[in-house]
């Protein structure tokens, strides 16, 4: 039995990222980069307007007010077509091409009409001129490799002409269930029966992270059965199993996955929930983790080393859960021979988060902690918790 930090430490150092792919920019935002972008031309690529108004030389507005001939345009999207030479201004528009000669935008608020082609100058506010280059050189490295594509990284991705960008490849998933009274939602549970409540929401953890997940669907107690199942599972980056690792007499996935070239890197941890669960890896570099049945538990293992597994094979340097720290609100007993993890409310205060523990029923009890905003964490060994005592916690 190992504690958490080495079960966490164990599983990341097994999940590496399994390649990369090159994806549309407008799909990249949540994926981490395989490789550095760079600008493919300058920002701005020219000379640019910074403003409506009209272009002059700064040497003839040097005192104002100043009477100027009107001798073209020149609009965003087009080459300036016109050169302004002494005593003469061009309209422009805000992200036009600065015309030749030109150095100088005169905001069109500081401006009036001087009769028929003239305009007068009333004020000068600086050059109002993005020179060529100034945000950006061609060749500049805009995002780099490892970087977490966000909504703005796709923005500057597009910027610098990243039709694709080469992201790390989110990884596939297998999800199997065990248990000969398990039955799906839908069905007519028998004597002795229950819903399938870890196959939809391990499904539902797992998407989000996964490229694809490929349901196996709920296996009985049987070796047989089971191995033929985890074979299929095996293919996955990583398969999940939910039930069947425990120390019951038809808690037989250890032995079946044992049986498919799993190697097991770890099983039973010092959390609660959770304490059964197994990690191994195959042959072929998959990984498996196996969850105890009581959902509870199923839930827990799955944010406490499955998701930063998944979160490791997708590229993050920084794998989530991101623990925080709260105040206890409540002083409470504990039983400190495992890390405990209890659903918690989570209330933000001006002296920071306040964690107030949810009654429950232990690892079985879904129901209550779905109304919980996260887990607070009682160290192993604490045989109290004081209220105000300082705790670590995760969101869900
Ligand atoms: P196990 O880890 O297989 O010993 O299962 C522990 C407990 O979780 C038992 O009470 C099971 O009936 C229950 N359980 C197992 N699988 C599921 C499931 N998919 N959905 C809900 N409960 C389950
Ligand atoms: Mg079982």
């Amino acid at each position: 039995m190992i504690d958490y930090e080495e079960a966490l430490r164990l599983v990341l150092a097994h999940a590496d990222p399994r390649g990369a792919e090159s994806v549309p920019v407008d799909a990249a935002a949540g994926r981490v980069l395989a490789q550095d972008v760079t600008a493919r031309i300058s920002s701005p690529p020219f000379d640019k307007s910074a403003m409506d108004g009209y272009a002059v030389r700064a040497e003839d507005v040097a005192r104002l007010p100043a009477e100027l001939d009107v001798i073209g345009q020149a609009f965003a999207g087009e080459p300036a077509r016109v050169t302004v030479g002494p005593g003469q201004a061009c309209v422009t528009t805000t992200g036009a091409p600065v015309p030749a000669g030109a150095d100088t935008v005169v905001m069109v608020e500081h401006t009036e009409q001087a009769g028929e082609g003239r305009v007068r100058v009333l004020k000068l506010t600086g050059t109002n001129i993005c020179p060529e280059g100034e945000d950006v050189r061609a060749g500049d490295v805009l995002l780099r490799a490892g970087q977490v594509m966000t909504p703005l990284r796709v923005g500057v991705a597009a910027m610098a002409g990243a039709e694709r960008v080469e992201v790390v490849r989110l990884p596939t998933a297998a999800l199997l269930c065990t248990g000969s009274e398990v039955v799906e939602p839908g069905a007519e549970p028998g004597p002795g029966h229950i819903y399938n409540s870890n196959g939809p929401m391990l499904l539902s953890l797992l998407a989000p992270l996964c490229r694809d997940v490929t349901y196996l669907g709920i296996v009985a107690d049987d070796e047989a059965q089971l191995e033929e199942a985890v074979r299929r599972g095996l293919e996955a980056d990583l398969l999940v199993v939910s039930g069947g690792v425990s120390m019951g007499q038809l808690d037989l996935v250890p032995a079946v996955l044992e049986r498919c070239g799993v190697r097991q890197v770890f099983h039973k941890v010092t959390v609660k929930p959770g304490k059964p669960v197994f990690f191994g890896e195959a042959e072929g570099g998959g990984l498996v983790l196996g969850m105890p049945g009581n959902p509870v538990s199923c839930f827990v293992i799955f944010k406490l080393l499955a998701w930063p597994a998944l979160a490791a094979m997708a590229g993050h340097s920084e794998p989530p859960p991101h623990f925080e720290e709260g105040r206890s609100a409540e002083g409470f007993a504990n039983r400190g021979e495992r890390m405990n993890v209890l659903p918690c409310r989570i209330e933000r205060t001006t002296d920071g988060p306040l964690l107030t523990p949810l009654p429950h029923h232990g690892s079985a009890d879904l129901a209550a902690p779905s109304s919980a905003d996260g887990y607070l964490i009682v160290p192993r060994g604490a045989q109290r918790v004081d209220a105000g005592q300082r705790l670590r916690f995760f969101t869900i």
